[in-house]
């Protein structure tokens, strides 16, 4: 048992990463394709497959499950895609099955933000507590809970999507069908976008002599004093702090780590969060919450779907263990 591995993919808007991890969290092994965005749901499959059997050839030995984390909603018993927006062709499909039957093991599907939850909650900034929310910025908001130390996936799987959450009523259209979800005022495109509104007319800005830029660049405007930049941090701070005054109220929590790219800006934001979210939430829930960065980083999903799988593993060879 001390020699089990696991596989554990990551698969998100570009990229497709497998790892082969051990039991206490180390990589052993690992590769990392495109992912294959405009293909059939087929070739998809296909090239989950194809890693995992690289991995496998490449390592010498089986594993004893797949963890696959997907930026998708996913249902409670971590097998189908219920809705995909980056990869629509996946929506309905059973794909733990699919992949399941190809390489004849156990394969476990997670959302990627509850993955980075459960990886943060085993090793990273959350694993002292039992409630945590884990918050990731990146091209979108996603977000996964943690309750009573276990991964908290709802009536029907899709609990913890933080980004949907709605700061601003007649706000900007989202993704998901309604307006001024948190997702269109904290991603790393929704920084973008603001520092655009407010760079407007304001020619002494870094930022507005720029034809084009990204998130990293109001970073880096704003860590020079650039008013523009400091200023959209200050905004998505705010709005952070918004609704994070609701999950506090809410859920009670020990934590709420912030991870994903966005989080990179974490010391230009944070205090505006803290302040917005003392303001607005109830005393005692919001001095419990701890606001945390991540410990590991583009790490946390994939570790995290590495502990679902042995979860998956260790409660089938229990079974086994009960019936012989
Ligand atoms: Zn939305």
């Amino acid at each position: 048992m001390s020699d089990d591995y696991v596989l554990a993919a990551d698969m998100g808007g570009t990229n497709l990463r497998t790892s082969a991890v051990s039991r206490d969290g180390s990589v052993v092994h690992q590769r990392q394709v495109p992912t294959p965005r405009g293909a059939e749901a087929s070739a998809v499959v296909t090239a989950i497959v194809d890693e995992a059997e690289l991995c496998i050839s490449e390592l010498g030995r089986r594993p004893i499950a797949f963890g696959l984390a997907a930026a998708a909603l996913v249902d409670s018993a971590g097998t189908r895609v219920l809705s995909s927006p980056n990869l629509p062709q996946l929506n309905g499909l059973s794909l733990a099955d699919k992949i399941s039957d190809r390489l004849g093991i156990a394969v476990t599907l997670e959302n990627d933000a509850t993955a980075a939850s459960i990886g943060e909650h085993w090793l990273g900034a959350s694993r002292d507590v039992d409630i945590s929310i884990c918050v990731t910025l990146g091209t979108g908001v996603g977000g996964g809970l943690i309750v009573g130390g276990r991964p908290f996936r709802g009536a029907s799987g899709t609990a913890g999507e933080v980004g949907h959450i709605c700061v601003e009523p007649d706000g900007v259209a989202c993704g998901c069908g309604s307006h001024g979800c948190l997702e269109q005022y904290a991603s790393a495109t929704a920084m973008v976008r603001i520092a655009r509104e407010i760079g407007v007319g304001r020619p002494g800005s870094k930022l507005t002599t720029l034809a084009d830029f990204a998130a990293v660049d109001v970073y880096d405007a704003g860590l020079g004093g650039d008013r523009v930049a400091l200023e959209t941090f200050e905004r998505v701070g705010r709005y952070l702090g918004i609704a994070f005054a609701g999950l506090v109220n809410v859920l009670n929590p020990h934590m709420i780590v912030i991870g994903g790219g966005g989080a990179g800006a974490w010391n230009l934001f944070i205090d505006h969060v803290r302040e917005e979210m003392s303001g607005r939430a109830f005393e005692h829930p919001a001095k419990a919450a701890a606001l945390a960065r991540s410990e590991l980083g583009n790490r946390a999903g994939f570790l995290g779907a590495a502990k679902v799988a042995f979860d998956l593993a260790d409660s089938a060879r229990e079974t086994d263990q009960s019936l012989s």
